[in-house]
């Protein structure tokens, strides 16, 4: 593997025309880049572990209930799923808080699945990969209860950066070009730092104003833009977030 993308949703809607996700995963491969794929309610997290079944050389599965669906899906089922499960995950996510889209009486509910899935992130050793959206500050009162590693996901809060690598939180930082990301890419040390797509999401827009479809392959774009910010070689970049990789998500050298 020479590119990491810690963090892309590869079953969404978006993939599904004939052809379109093989073509992603040809070009996966000639760029050498390993996904790590993120379920968010119960059918995507079946959806993760499918795809990783299909594309076992490009992808690795993690499974989790995001906030999108904590207070619609159920609890008891999903944790038994992640029981039954969890010798096929890299990671448990997508989890976290988010109080942009759900107002602050939705909060209770959303610490009681976030929650349940750190406690059982701490027990089976792996990773979480977390959403904090206008809730950075609830996640990091939280995450001190739970040992483990945590990578907070897409993240481009420069105020928030030291904060997060006080708690001992990985920074995954995306495929969208910003002075936060220039700021927190100085601001901290290379072996904190993860890098991701959130594809589908988080490309540049068309001509039109229109999304354009991220992949898996660009998350280049964060290498060279890493490389360029700390003046190194592309190639001692790649080493390094490899090497995160591995401690992060247990991967042995080999894979
Ligand atoms: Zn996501």
């Amino acid at each position: 593997m020479h590119f990491l993308d810690a963090h892309c949703h590869l079953d969404h809607a978006e993939f599904q025309a004939p052809g379109i996700l093989d073509l992603i995963i040809e070009r996966m491969r000639q760029a050498q880049t390993t996904a790590v794929t993120h379920g968010t309610d119960a059918q995507s997290n079946r959806n993760q572990l499918a795809l990783v079944k299909k594309y076992p050389d490009a992808l690795k599965a993690a499974c989790g209930l995001d906030p999108f669906h904590a207070t619609t899906e159920s609890l008891e089922k999903h944790m038994q799923f992640l029981e039954t499960h969890k010798a096929h995950l890299t990671a448990i996510g997508e989890i976290g808080l988010d109080l942009h889209y759900f107002g602050p009486e939705t909060l209770p509910r959303q610490k009681e699945v976030f929650e349940a899935q750190l406690a059982f992130a701490e027990k089976t050793k792996l990773a979480c990969v977390i959403h904090t959206r206008k809730a950075v500050d609830e996640v990091l009162s939280t995450l001190p209860s739970y040992h483990g590693v945590h990578v907070l996901h897409f993240f481009l809060e420069k105020k928030h950066a030291a904060k997060a690598l006080d708690a001992g939180c990985y920074l995954s930082l995306p495929t969208v070009r910003s002075k936060d990301r220039t700021a927190i890419i100085k601001n901290s040390p290379l072996d904190r730092l993860l890098t991701e797509t959130d594809s589908p999401y988080g490309w540049d827009k068309d001509e039109f104003g229109k999304p354009q479809l991220n992949e898996p392959s660009n998350v280049r774009e964060v290498y060279a833009h890493i490389a360029q910010t700390l003046d190194k070689d592309l190639k001692d970049v790649q080493d390094q977030i490899l090497k995160n990789a591995e401690k992060v998500f247990q991967w042995k050298n080999d894979e």
